[in-house]
């Protein structure tokens, strides 16, 4: 759950019109118009990347009059249907996937069996990657990849990275390569496959 208290607001006597802010807003709460950046306000998020990035600094962070938190309530799903997906990412539900905001594996879940199909509607349901904006898009890619969601990019938005190889997608000629040079693949594996169990009494 992330609890909203900023708001990004451009300054239209500076803005250029460049549209860096964006490309770079994970939710899509910026669009610009007329050569001129505009925020949504109900859309921000407070990530503050578009401020971050903006080249001439023509947006500053300010307080909501109405702070907000945002969050899917993980007990109206059936459970079952969590530990489901969130195993066949080799998640476990509980898992910490944004350390910014603290958003776990099953709301992720939560939020995909609720609808969502694409990161930007994630991050908009849950509050995830608007922190740093780096570190969780693959396990959001991994847990939609898991729902049967065909990715794709979109080219207008979300800084598509795609997906990177993980410890079940590794090919075997890498394996073969760098496991005589110090990396252990299947212990790294067998560990991560540890982390990711659920407890059967749960
Ligand atoms: S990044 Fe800055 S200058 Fe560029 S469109 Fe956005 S607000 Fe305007
Ligand atoms: S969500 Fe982040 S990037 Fe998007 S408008 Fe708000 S502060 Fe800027």
């Amino acid at each position: 759950m992330k609890r909203v208290t900023i708001l990004a607001k451009v300054d239209p006597n500076i803005c250029t019109g460049c549209k860096i802010c964006e490309k770079v807003c994970p939710v899509y709460a910026v669009k610009v118009s007329d050569r001129k950046s505009q925020v949504s306000e109900p859309d921000c998020r407070g990530c503050a990347n578009c401020a971050d990035r903006c080249p001439v600094h023509a947006i500053t962070m300010v307080k909501r009059a109405e702070p907000f938190t945002v969050g899917v309530d993980v007990s109206r799903f059936d459970p079952g249907e969590i530990k489901e997906l969130c195993a066949k990412a080799h998640f476990n539900p509980e898992q910490v996937l944004c350390y910014c905001v603290s958003v776990r594996a099953e709301e992720v879940a939560a939020a995909i069996l609720e609808g969502c199909d694409t990161p930007d509607k994630i991050s908009s349901r849950t509050g995830i990657r608007t922190g740093c904006s780096i570190e969780c898009i693959q396990p959001i890619l991994r847990l939609l990849a898991a729902a049967g969601i065909p990715l794709k990019p979109d080219l207008n938005g979300w800084q598509w990275y795609g997906q990177t190889v993980t410890a079940w997608t590794l090919p075997q000629e890498v394996k073969n390569k760098y496991g005589s040079r110090g990396f252990y693949f299947e212990e790294d594996k067998a560990l991560l496959e540890q982390i990711a169990a659920i407890d059967p009494a749960q």
